[in-house]
């Protein structure tokens, strides 16, 4: 079979429709295809020259020439079977496209659609162009769940001295190594020490000093011998309290060490406590609070510029009018850019004018935008200006992701390397798409390493359909006696922004693959592990 243009391993590619028509042009044939097979045709992740790139009044037409990715001889089979070239509409047409997956449409900027990338290559492209912030001091309590951007070595012992571990006395244990409740041994108590004291008194044979939990070890004693196990526990605390005793019954044997908290048992001096990259949460604090550290850096979190654009756009406040709807994408952006760690940047909604989209991006670049985030207008049929407006500002891309919902997403860097993410405006398919990439680089940004999200496996409960594309279905998940089990929140349309409210999750259906059976085990992303869910 011959190949032209390979790059990277063949796919197939099943082409049905059944509205195509076809003649032959004089130097290659040419293959006419109205916009519906079109359609079919564009999903098909390969790049066939320019002149597909552009869908005019419903048709593509394109010269299928030597640059082309579809195997020549494949070409010719379709053209026989649309009778040797002659324009008909033909009832039914079905066949297979063998061709090469090219990924020019990520190295060539193309002007317009270009061909369907996998999520993964799509989340790579995004990374490689993101990197984690600059560190910043901020005070302890503020790097929660932030990312230590700093080696912490530790200039102490902690604790910094051996201590009791138990309220009760401190002793030698070859004093009473032979002591139990039937042959209990007496010792003179000689002193007592609270937490936060240090007494003079020394433990000479057969003495002990009473001592409480975290109080220093007295010299000479080297065991602890709780309460507990002496004749201190028979009398009320009130009464140890206001009438300590001057001598004891020890019960209990102890050995050296026994309930004694040596120093530097926790952390020694010199250690290396921490590196950078760790994920800060109430324990890292609390260490870091051990350590006396008041600050500590970490990456500075990214600043996201959120930008909703659409002339059928209207702010929240206002009432509905004809043919407009509130623009919710703004606030689930916001929203989800808070709770992935960004700080949002609200540019409020950029009309479908050039000016008006230029004036906004300038904006956030002038408020110190670290990523921007768009929506709306990415997709085939957008207004162009849209995507003028984001090609004359930077370097941009538009892609087709090989999922669904989502499938639009542009990418690309504005002045100054500010990455810029165009989310699709369809609400769910904004969140989906920001869930599989934004959050990543948000994270990333924040110095996060592990960027995916929590996944589980469930079974799911009723059969499913998929487009063929990644599904990204909405469903609950529910842990029952044997295992985790995932059930549709309803209708799946892109816009259906109520069947996200309802889910915990989103159901992962592979390429490929158009049914899935109910029964089936798919991988979950989950969106949320609320209390209570029993999830
Ligand atoms: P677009 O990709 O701009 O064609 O938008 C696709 C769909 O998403 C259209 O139905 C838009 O009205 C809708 N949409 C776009 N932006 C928003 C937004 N900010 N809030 C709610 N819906 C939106
Ligand atoms: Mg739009």
């Amino acid at each position: 079979m011959m190949m032209i243009g390979a790059r990277s391993p063949p796919f197939r590619y099943i082409f049905k429709g059944n509205h195509a028509s076809a003649s032959s042009a004089s130097t290659f044939p040419k293959l006419e295809l109205n916009q519906r097979t079109a359609w079919q045709f564009y999903k098909a992740p390969f790049s066939i020259s320019k002149e597909l790139q552009s869908v005019k009044k419903g048709t593509i037409s394109t010269n299928i020439s030597a640059n082309c990715h579809l195997t020549l001889p494949a070409f010719r089979a379709i053209m026989q079977k649309q009778g040797g070239g002659v324009a008909a509409p033909l009832q039914s047409l079905s066949f297979a496209i063998d061709f090469f997956l090219c990924y020019d449409g990520l190295h060539s900027k193309p002007r317009s659609e270009g061909p369907l990338i996998s999520v993964e290559k799509a989340l790579a492209e995004v990374l490689s162009h993101v990197q984690p912030l600059s560190p910043e001091p901020v005070p302890v309590l503020e790097a929660q769940d932030r990312i230590l951007a700093e080696k912490i070595v530790s200039e102490i012992d902690i604790p910094p001295f051996d201590n009791s571990a138990m309220d009760g006395y401190a002793v030698r244990a070859v004093d009473v190594s032979g002591a139990s409740s039937g042959t209990p041994i007496h010792l003179e108590v000689v002193g007592s020490v609270a937490a936060g004291y240090v007494t003079g008194a020394r433990v000479q044979p057969g003495t002990a000093i009473r001592i409480m939990t975290g109080a220093p070890l007295p010299e000479g004693a080297d065991a602890i011998v709780p309460y507990e196990d002496t004749s201190d526990f028979d009398r009320p605390k009130e009464a140890r309290l206001v009438d300590p005793a001057s001598d004891i019954e020890v019960r209990q044997a102890v050995a050296p060490r026994d309930h004694v908290r040596p120093a530097g048992e926790d952390i020694y001096r010199g250690e290396v406590v921490m590196v950078p990259g760790r994920l800060i949460r109430p324990q890292e604090i609390g260490v870091l609070a051990s350590l006396g550290h008041q600050t500590v850096l970490v990456h500075r979190r990214p600043r996201v510029a959120i930008l909703a654009t659409g002339d059928e756009l209207l702010e929240i406040h206002e009432p509905l009018a004809p043919g407009k709807i509130r623009n919710s994408n703004e606030y689930t952006n916001a929203a989800l850019v808070t709770r992935s760690g960004g700080i949002p940047i609200r540019l409020g909604i950029a009309r479908d004018a050039k000016e008006h989209l230029v004036a906004k991006i300038r904006s956030g670049l002038e408020q110190a935008a670290d990523l921007f985030l768009t929506s709306g207008g990415v997709s085939v049929g957008d207004y162009d200006v849209v995507k003028d407006v984001l090609g004359s500002e930077g370097e941009m891309q538009f892609w087709q992701v090989n999922m669904k919902p989502g499938k639009p997403l542009a990418f690309g860097l504005l002045p100054g390397n500010v990455p810029l993410i165009g989310l699709p405006g369809n609400p769910v398919s904004a969140m989906v798409s920001f869930e599989q990439f934004a959050r990543p680089a948000i994270l990333k940004m924040l110095g996060h390493t592990n960027l995916a999200k929590p996944t589980v496996r469930a079974v799911v409960d009723e059969p499913l359909t998929n487009s063929g594309r990644r599904g990204f279905i909405r469903v609950v998940v529910t842990r029952q006696e044997d295992g985790y089990h995932a059930r549709t929140t309803g209708e799946q349309g892109s816009g259906v922004l109520t069947s996200m409210a309802k889910a915990n999750g989103l159901a992962i259906v592979p390429e490929g693959v158009h049914h899935v059976q109910a029964g089936t085990e798919l991988t979950v992303q989950m969106l949320d592990w609320p209390e209570g869910t029993e999830v």
